[in-house]
């Protein structure tokens, strides 16, 4: 049979019973939501195992969402890194232009089953809104989402596309006005009603199951590289590279290499304006042990366990925790966390658009930069594949007013090597 999911590659098989991977992970929840949550887990257990289901989420994948995404050989930009040659998983060519139409289908598909009429989440910048509100469409389900009015009002194009495919867009209006209100926001309303709705988590974040469960349904990213990678570059890359933001594209990407140990995975988290300041979204770099909306994971925290403001340049990426899975890999060891700054993001997104002919996500654009870097340090033949977990349409009219070429400058710390890849911004050719 089919198998949905590749817990069969993951020799550890985590989490375990009760959500944990290694110490993180968990469910943190008051009791009535407790409640709600195991609901959710006994119905994904069942569901996921039933042919039917993982049958319709295959048709959906390839006749809506168009896949399997390619792999692609950059070559040119290869070339320019001066190394390894680079890969790229072309996520942002499904619908939508992200991976994020992967969880919010598997999560829609679900709540059908379960006879949920609504489906309910909050979001920042509106990536995971819209991902949601189309799968929302596309299975007939009504779908609220909670936004904070700031947000509302910045985010003005996705707060249209969610409208115009039918969910509704609540904005809220206490507290800071911003995502993290809209959270609560959205957790209240869920309570309040857990029979008709369910509450979809947009990343590999959240109590048990919603880690297990989101890393499930973005696994197919690794299952397709990595039989891609066989079939078109002739072998398994020497390393993997993905941004972690709540870290549910990299969880994708890596679930199927866990077990590959010649494979070394990169997770790149954003250092923003430097890791010295308190502008970045650093979690695991800089981040301690405690607990964020129901989980336990390394956090961005001050000294009474409150989440610390947090920054990037990537709205994706901007957010103070991250998926317990990733706090573990760390702790084991198995996946190295690099970060890469606001600037070499932009960087590496002015020339992956400049070389290839693809304009990345400022959230990918940070999995790009580090990948550059890795290219000239693994060196010729070695290959690297990097997730591009989305398109960067949403991000060219920020980018040209922020960071114009003409005034563009390379930072002088920049590692030797990166130069050469520098001298093709500018629309230099080679
Ligand atoms: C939301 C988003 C991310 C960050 O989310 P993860 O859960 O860390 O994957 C990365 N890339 C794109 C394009 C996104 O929209």
């Amino acid at each position: 049979m089919e198998n949905l999911v590749n817990k069969g590659i993951n020799t550890e098989n985590l989490p375990n019973k009760e959500g944990y991977f290694g110490e993180y992970g968990g469910s943190y929840l008051p009791p009535a939501l407790e409640k709600v949550m195991k609901e959710v887990e006994e119905a994904y257990e069942k569901i996921s195992k039933d042919p039917t289901f993982i049958a319709e989420l295959k048709d959906l994948n390839e006749h809506f969402t168009g896949r399997p995404s390619p792999v692609y050989h950059a070559k040119r930009l290869s070339v320019a890194a001066g190394g390894a040659e680079i890969y790229l998983k072309r996520e942002d060519l499904n619908h939508t232009g992200a991976h994020k139409i992967n969880h919010c289908l598997g999560e829609v598909l679900l709540a059908k089953r379960m006879g949920k009429k609504k489906v309910i989440a909050e979001t920042g910048a509106g990536q995971h809104g819209v991902a949601l509100a189309t799968a929302a469409a596309l299975l007939g389900l009504e779908c609220d989402i909670y936004m904070g009015e700031i947000d509302v009002k910045k985010e003005a194009p996705n707060v249209s596309r969610m409208r115009v495919l039918g969910a509704k867009v609540v904005s809220v209006t206490r507290g800071t006005r911003t995502l993290k209100d809209a959270v609560d926001a959205a957790f209240e309303a869920y309570l309040a009603d857990p029979v008709t709705q369910i509450y979809c988590i947009g990343s590999v974040v959240g109590p048990h199951p919603f880690p297990m469960m989101v890393r499930d349904f973005q696994s197919i990213i690794g299952m397709e590289a990595r039989e891609q990678m066989l079939s078109y570059a002739g072998s398994l890359p020497d390393a993997v590279v993905a941004c972690v933001g709540g870290g549910s594209n990299a969880m994708g990407m890596f679930s199927a290499f866990l077990d590959d140990k010649d494979v070394s995975l990169y997770g790149v988290e954003p250092a923003g304006k430097g890791l010295d300041t308190n502008m970045h979204a650093a979690t695991i770099s800089k981040g301690t042990v405690g607990i964020l909306h129901g989980f336990k994971s390394l956090v961005l925290q001050d000294k009474d366990g409150e989440p610390l403001p947090v920054y990037s340049i990537a709205s994706g990426l901007d957010y103070p925790g991250v998926g317990p899975q990733h706090s573990y890999l760390h702790s084991i060891g198995r996946v190295n966390y690099k970060t890469a700054t606001d600037r070499e993001a932009v960087e590496a997104f002015y020339a992956l658009s400049r070389m290839e002919g693809i304009i990345p996500a400022l959230e990918s654009s940070h999995a790009v930069a580090y990948a550059v870097k890795l290219a000239k340090e693994l060196g010729k033949g070695k290959k690297i594949l990097v997730n591009l977990s989305g398109r960067g349409d949403k991000d060219i009219d920020f980018v040209m007013e922020h960071y114009p070429l003409e005034e563009y400058e390379p930072e002088e710390n920049l590692k030797d090597g990166y130069d050469e890849f520098l001298k093709h911004i500018g629309g230099e050719k080679n």
